[in-house]
């Protein structure tokens, strides 16, 4: 369709160097071709939802434990607000920058819309690495961070959360800042800690949300989780908690990695040496290998050149839960030869555009991000609720709520995917069935 190759150009020559935000793009625009009208291309719908609302970049000056001044960028992005504040993680790593947030929040755009709730799209972040830091560092760069971030965000404006970086510690320090300089006690942040607004299984829940996701794909298949190995990527905040609920369901997790190698622990990852490893000593995966004999770390200089070592463990399903474009087409096809018959993303992006084309024809049970992964933001917008109550709900009232979210979005895509004759293919139902409500809000609050 002229219209989605029209955008398409365009944006490839207003943001050549923007690579993740133009492959978010790629990626979804085609898929939006059997619903784009005549109507929507008269609104423009499409030029609008890819240019966010407002981006907001700002320095960020701090004094590390030497003494010495420290700079860095500070971002957010307020992508679309049709159907609610904006809300979306902040990430601190070393990468951030303005066009990867542009591709978060796009995304985000869509996962928010398909959690069936009233929430917007956004995502920010800073190119600080709170690896190395101590807590004092951490503290005084996330009040540096708030000092700027206050003036764009509240309850009702726009709530971030959590995201790579940026786990319970970083999210106390920003809320801390926040309530200083605005003496509101509102839930302007979510990922809080219990003692001030937090909710019960926000921690727990993108890993649960997408395990839960996953099993809804292979029970609508015929098959299950039960007795089967899986491969999971990433060792922070998602991928322990999917390994969690991996066992839970009766499934073996028999990997995690970093950004530095991978474990392979053939009789199933220990999940409470995982949490000590990572939550408590924030230590690198090879102290886990220490501690479990038979595991076994593989140092990335050992994968295969261009490849991910993870994926290239023999498993039924897989889970990547580490960072964008970490699962590529080579290792698409290795899955595929090895026999996997389930990919669940629990990254954003993780699988490069090859790689999805790959693991769509071979007709896998592929759980796409933006529907997979949004246990996260869901549970997130039921802490906002108990916020504006003042209540506190149980961890099984939250729990639950989640479950019935995933089934919801899980049912919306594979629905939208049968309405429009491609059954199974999760990307055009999950990306169809975001759109449709954000682009019909957008119409109906007008050109402003
Ligand atoms: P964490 O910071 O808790 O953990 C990130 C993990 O990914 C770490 O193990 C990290 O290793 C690894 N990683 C990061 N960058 C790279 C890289 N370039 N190569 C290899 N490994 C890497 O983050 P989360 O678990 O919160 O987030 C993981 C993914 O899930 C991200 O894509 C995020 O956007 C997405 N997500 C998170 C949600 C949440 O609620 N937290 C919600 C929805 C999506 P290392 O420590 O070595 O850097």
């Amino acid at each position: 369709m002229a219209y989605v190759q029209h955008v398409l150009d365009k944006l490839g020559r207003q943001y050549p160097g923007d690579q993740e935000f133009l492959q978010a793009i790629r990626e979804v625009l085609p898929t939006l071709r059997p619903v784009l009208d005549a109507r929507y291309e008269k609104c423009r719908i499409l030029e609008r939802m890819v240019e966010p609302e407002r981006v907001i970049a700002f320095r960020v000056d701090w004094v590390d434990d030497k003494g010495e001044v420290q700079v860095n960028r500070g971002f957010r992005v307020q992508f679309n607000s049709a159907l609610g504040p904006y809300k979306g993680g902040l990430r601190f790593h070393p990468s951030v920058n303005m066009g990867l947030l542009k591709f978060l929040g796009f995304e985000q755009i869509f996962k928010n819309s398909l959690t069936g709730l009233a929430i917007g799209g956004g995502k920010g972040g800073a190119d600080f690495d709170p690896k190395g830091k101590s807590d004092m560092e951490v503290m005084r760069f996330c009040q540096a961070f708030m000092s700027e971030l206050h003036r764009h965000i509240g309850a009702t404006i726009d709530v971030p959360a959590g995201d790579i970086g940026v786990g319970g510690r970083e999210i106390g320090y920003m809320y801390g800042q926040y309530k200083h300089l605005t003496k509101l006690y509102e839930g302007v942040l979510t990922g809080k800690n219990l003692l001030f607004g937090g909710s019960l299984a926000r921690t727990e829940a993108t890993g649960y949300g997408l395990v839960y996701f996953a099993d809804d794909m292979l029970k609508d298949r015929g098959q299950g989780l039960e007795g089967k190995i899986c491969t999971v990527s990433g060792s922070g905040n998602v991928a322990i908690y999917c390994c969690e609920k991996l066992w839970q369901l009766g499934a073996r997790p028999v990997t995690v990695s970093d950004s530095q190698g991978m474990i392979h622990d053939p009789d199933g990852i220990k999940v409470d040496v995982l949490k000590q490893v990572k939550e408590v000593e924030r230590a690198r995966l090879t102290r886990y290998a220490e501690l479990v004999p038979g595991a076994k770390h593989i140092p990335v200089a050992q994968y295969p050149a261009g490849r991910n070592a993870v994926w290239s463990i023999p498993c039924f399903a897989a889970f990547p839960c580490a960072t964008q474009n970490e699962l590529n087409h080579e290792d698409a096809k290795e899955l595929i030869k090895n026999g996997c018959a389930c990919i669940a993303e629990g990254a954003n992006m993780p699988s490069t555009l090859e790689a999805v084309d790959a693991i769509l024809e071979a007709k896998l049970a592929y759980g796409p991000a933006k529907a997979a992964n949004a246990g996260g933001v869901a549970t997130s917008q039921l802490e906002m609720a108990q916020n504006a109550s003042m209540q506190h709900w149980s961890f099984e009232q939250v729990d639950g709520q989640l479950k019935r979210i995933m089934a919801n979005i899980y049912n919306n895509a594979a629905t939208t995917a049968k309405e429009f004759k491609q059954p199974g293919n999760l990307v055009l139902g999950a990306n169809i069935a975001g759109f449709r409500k954000v682009a019909e809000a957008m119409i109906a609050q007008g050109i402003c």
